[in-house]
């Protein structure tokens, strides 16, 4: 299978690239706890990622395990999202057993202010999360309607940034003007997605109230020896992040290309398209039994109907999939 479903950097690293970093895991001293602070790797990740000095930081296994603190924290309240949207943050608001409200998005996929501002005034939720680029739909929202709602919240405001290295935009910046806003970042789509790391950065006062939900031990010590070692060094991850965003630009195109298609701008390293002719289940079954696995969003339904996701591959990878659809679509 050429698996273009789940948004995974397709390059991996030279041989002395991982040689730095087996290195430093070998010498991991596994019969020890980790480090509950994993300082070393956050002095890397504040170097890397460039947050105000005043910003504190938390590091989960995952965001995922970040969202999951989150929904802890907001106890018996409201989280709120966009629709369509990361499916995380419903999920794991239900397991917290928090109730979870969707915001519809609007119809080019950007967040329709009126009606979120009326379901923040409705709801009074406790936390809202803005993907930003959108997953699945690829796209950054306005940062005109997210400045509203970062004013009409009554509860924090987190926004996920796990597609920065092909956005390479962001709310870092402003952090320290909004007490309640947060930022959450991911090694994942960098190309570490197995080393699950998810940092969060924010007010130092609430960052040590989610702290305490945060269990102790909860980043390994070979995920801290390994991500220490690669950030120190990030230049081959920066370069494949540059040729991602190059050949999304080239996929776009030859996607626009298709009269049959729909194509959504990306910032992201996917792209979310609809299938304007025919059934987009069916299209992913064909490519399928040509060994190209993207994903299905049509079976979400509602807006997502007949659309379909790709992540952006190798030039390779990208031909074959473009190939395949080529003669599915003919
Ligand atoms: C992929 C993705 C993440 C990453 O989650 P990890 O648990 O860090 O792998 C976070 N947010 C969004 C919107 C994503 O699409």
């Amino acid at each position: 299978m050429i698996k273009l479903d789940a948004m995974e950097n397709p390059y991996t690293l030279s041989e002395s690239e991982r040689r730095h970093w087996t290195d430093k895991v070998a010498s991991a001293e596994i019969n020890r706890y980790p480090d509950p602070q994993a300082r070393e790797l956050k002095t890397v990740l504040r170097a890397l990622m460039q947050p105000p000095a005043q910003a504190a930081m938390l590091l989960g296994n995952g965001s995922d395990e970040i969202i999951q603190m989150l929904a802890l924290a907001a106890k018996e309240r409201i989280i709120m999202a966009f629709e369509p949207g990361f499916a995380m943050y419903r999920m794991i608001a239900e397991f917290a057993g928090m109730k979870y409200v969707g915001v519809p998005l609007n119809d080019d996929f950007d967040i329709d202010a009126t009606g979120t501002l009326e379901a923040i005034e409705q709801h009074q939720p406790a936390l809202i999360f803005i993907a930003w680029p959108n997953n699945p739909t690829a796209n950054c929202f306005s940062r005109e309607a997210i400045a509203q709602i970062i004013a009409a919240a009554p509860g924090l405001v987190v926004i996920d940034e796990a597609y920065h290295p092909f956005a390479q935009d962001t709310y870092l910046d402003v952090l320290v003007r909004h007490e309640k806003l947060m930022v959450m970042r991911t090694v994942s789509k960098m190309g570490l997605a197995g080393l699950r790391l998810g940092v969060l950065f924010g007010d130092p006062l609430l960052i040590g109230e989610i702290d305490k939900l945060r269990l102790p031990y909860n980043i390994n010590v070979l995920t801290q020896q390994a991500a220490t070692a690669i950030l120190q060094q990030p230049q081959a991850l920066a370069r494949q992040a540059d040729e991602i965003r190059q050949q999304r630009e080239n996929l776009m195109n030859e996607l626009a290309g298709f009269d049959s298609l729909q194509v959504y701008p990306s910032q992201a390293n996917f792209i979310l398209f609809r299938v304007l002719q025919g059934d987009a289940t069916a299209v992913f079954g064909a490519l399928r039994q040509q060994r190209v696995l993207i994903k299905n969003m049509s079976t979400a339904g509602g807006m997502l109907h007949n659309c379909l996701r790709v992540t952006v591959g190798t030039p390779q990878q990208n031909r074959a999939f473009l190939t395949a659809l080529r003669s599915v679509l003919a």
